[in-house]
């Protein structure tokens, strides 16, 4: 090789590193563009360019029942964690430090003090069970939250306890802002709460909840509710005093009074005081002693869209009377009634209309046979508005004599479902010279019942032809089965010659 040659393999060769080093360089260089950008991107992300009061109020919002929440007592710990921006966001957002629990046991004072600073001067929403603390001494002065209750009065804005002890510490505070409280006990005795509880100073108090503690019923903070609950409820209180209390609560919405026993003067109140309307009322449940859902009843004006929640004695007794009735302007609003056996026990509900999500009017809860069922729900309602009735589990078997009984004060219903039935049920659905239970009747549903041809078609036959009577001219049209077992294909003939048969389950045919 001469060296002319040689110099220009070298020049060659430079030229190719020089190409490869600024390719490189170049590389170098995007990548350490991409990086940093993606760095720049980590940290001013979204949430992080928001304005800072906006970033407050998100964390705010996590606080809201659903569809917000998810433990919303940890969500200040946890954002404080995140970054230091989002720790100093949630270090200024009062309200996200404004909720104490039973998690706080877990805690120093040190910390419960800290939270009381961060949340301040918002109102505090406190939820608390038993103290968990861990005091050698046993005391309740050692327990974190002893602060809180005792010092804070003035800030509580909803105070809920289960089988909190500390309840006698801080009863004494008047709690101006104070909107629900709610305090319930399962294990211990039943306590009683003085009758100036909070010194009596609970403007804004609409919401009490209480169970198995008797607060007087001479307490004013029982004026102006729109919600109370009073449950496994034993006073020396009277029901003229229970009475005076739901009158002072005009804009009452809820009201449950869930085995309320009042030992106080057993006057008769029932006749002699004018009733008076809550208009605003949408939910009352009366599971007491009959002497005081009677008394209420008489006294209350129950508006036509409320439910209506009733317990009804063992006993074949009136325990109403025109008093009640009168009052009860929802009940003539139901069309629909569901009847559930579960001996000895029997639920009824009353609807709207038959569909599912139809508003429900009336729920009662009694006990009795057949023979039984249909006098107690007399005491309440006329039959003749209910159009659909629905009847689950009749397993008890009776006489014919009896299911007709049972059936006959529903005159108007159109639709009757039967999930499932005796047959002696279905043969008491006949329409013979002597009599015609439900002559309304147009549609007829069976569920999970053996059926025996012979009388079911008999049944049907006597139903579908259109009866000459002066009071109807109506005939069954349609007859629903599922899941019911005896029909074979002859059978099947011959319902189809005189109703439109629908079968909804395959195992139908299964004879
Ligand atoms: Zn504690």
């Amino acid at each position: 090789m001469d060296s002319e040659a040689a110099t220009g393999s070298v020049q060659q060769e430079h030229k190719t590193i020089t190409e490869a080093h600024s390719s490189i360089f170049e590389m170098t260089r995007i990548c350490v563009g991409q990086r940093s950008s993606l760095y720049v991107h980590r940290n001013d992300s979204f949430i992080d360019r928001l304005p800072y009061e906006i970033h407050s109020h998100i964390f705010e919002l996590t606080l809201e029942s659903w569809p917000w929440s998810y433990q919303a007592g940890e969500a200040s710990r946890t954002f404080s964690l995140v970054s230091r921006h989002w720790r100093d966001v949630a270090l200024n957002t009062p309200r996200l430090w404004s909720q104490i629990d039973s998690s706080f046991h877990n805690y120093s004072i040190q910390f419960v003090d800290l939270v009381l600073t961060r949340s301040n001067p918002r109102p505090l929403d406190i939820e608390i069970g038993d103290c968990t603390c861990k005091s050698e001494t046993g005391d309740r002065e050692s327990c974190v939250l002893s602060k809180p209750l005792t010092t804070q009065a003035h800030r509580w804005r909803t105070v809920a306890m289960i089988n909190a002890p500390e309840v006698e510490m801080f009863t004494a505070f008047p709690a101006p802002l104070l909107e629900k409280f709610d305090y319930k006990l399962t294990r211990h005795f039943p306590r009683t709460l003085p009758a100036n509880i909070f010194a009596g100073h609970t403007p804004r108090l609409r919401e009490i909840h209480l169970k198995r503690v008797d607060l007087p019923l001479t307490s004013p903070i029982y004026i102006g509710l729109t919600s109370l609950h009073l449950a496994e409820f034993r006073s020396h209180s009277s029901v003229q005093q229970l009475l005076a209390i739901i009158r002072s609560c005009p804009l009452l919405e809820q009201l449950v009074l869930d085995d309320v026993r009042l030992w106080g003067s057993q006057d008769e109140v029932c006749v002699t005081n004018p009733s008076f309307e809550l208009a605003r009322l949408q939910f009352i449940d009366l599971s007491c002693k009959r002497d005081i859902s009677r008394d209420i009843l008489a006294a209350v004006v129950i508006p036509p869209s409320a439910h209506l929640c009733l317990q009804l004695g063992h006993h074949l007794v009136d325990e109403f009377d025109g008093f009640v009735v009168k009052n009860l302007h929802n009940l003539p609003q139901i069309r629909h009634m569901g009847i559930i056996f579960d001996p000895p026990h029997c639920d009824i509900t009353g609807r709207v209309s038959h569909s599912g999500s139809a508003q429900e009017l009336l729920t009662l809860f009694t006990s009795g046979d057949l023979s039984e069922v249909t006098h107690k729900i007399a005491q309440l309602l006329t039959f003749s508005s209910i159009n659909t009735l629905i009847v689950t589990d009749i397993t008890t078997h009776s006489e014919l004599t009896t299911y007709r009984k049972f059936l006959a004060p529903f005159m108007a219903v159109s639709i009757l479902k039967l999930h499932p039935c005796p047959p002696i049920l279905l043969e008491s659905l006949a329409s013979d010279a002597a009599m015609l239970v439900c002559p309304q009747l147009v549609e007829l549903q069976i569920t999970g019942t053996a059926l025996v041809p012979h009388p079911l078609i008999h049944m049907i036959r006597s139903r579908a032809r259109i009866i000459p009577r002066a009071d109807s001219e109506v005939s069954l049209r349609r007859l629903t089965l599922e899941s019911c077992t005896g029909l074979d294909p002859e059978t099947m003939l011959e319902l189809h010659k005189y109703v439109q048969v629908t079968v909804v389950d395959d195992t139908a045919h299964t004879a």
